[in-house]
């Protein structure tokens, strides 16, 4: 599990998608505690100042397909497990995706592309640090009739191209992600004190 497969996946986002991120501003992110956006563009990618803050995106979602490309730093020998380029992908503020160096080892339920605390990814497929990696999610809300949740969240994803979670029900939020309910939330990127990178991220509602 120490060579991950080589997989080709298109990156190129379809004509409905919106460009949440093409490299050139921050204009669909603000930050969660409406601070000014801290983190830094560089080249085509935007990178985490740790300690910064949050980024949500200004639209709520529901049902949608995204791709997303993020890089974690080479951290030293000496920093372990969760403390190693974590970030995350928190759907909805509710459910985190989670981001770490997890390369080369025998997954758990907190590692990479791993639903927080949840269930951890059904392969291994993480890169070395320092690489570009992808994921691909189609997510599907929980449903509500009033505050009484009646189905539970669906995520399927695609970790570097490679099914990691297929159509899995989340049966809760998700470590300290928001409460569920019935509203539609924001895509929030983690900062979780590393220096997480991200590029080319789009989203098509659904
Ligand atoms: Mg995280």
């Amino acid at each position: 599990y120490a060579h991950p497969p080589k997989v080709e996946i298109a990156t190129t986002a379809p004509d409905d998608a919106i460009m949440l991120f093409s490299g050139s501003d921050f204009s669909h992110w603000t930050s969660d505690k409406g601070k000014a956006v801290g983190w830094k563009l560089i080249g085509d990618t935007m990178k985490i100042s740790p300690r910064s803050g949050n980024l949500i995106t200004k639209r709520n979602f529901t049902d949608f397909k995204m791709h997303l490309e993020f890089k974690v730093p080479q951290m030293p020998a000496n920093v372990k497990g969760q403390g190693r380029g974590n970030s995350g992908v928190y759907i909805q503020q509710r459910y985190e995706l989670q981001i770490l160096d997890s390369y080369g080892l025998e997954l758990q339920k907190n590692d990479c592309a791993s639903m927080y605390k949840t269930k951890a990814p059904d392969k291994n497929v993480c890169r070395m640090p320092e690489q570009w990696q992808s994921y691909d999610i189609i997510f599907h809300a929980a449903k509500f009739e009033g505050n009484e949740k009646r189905e539970n969240a669906r995520i399927t994803v695609w970790h570097n191209g490679v099914l990691v979670h297929n159509d899995y029900e989340i049966p809760n939020k998700t470590g300290a992600g928001q409460k569920e309910g019935p509203e539609p939330g924001p895509i929030k990127l983690q900062d979780h004190g590393n220096e997480v990178s991200f590029r080319n991220i789009w989203i098509v509602p659904l």
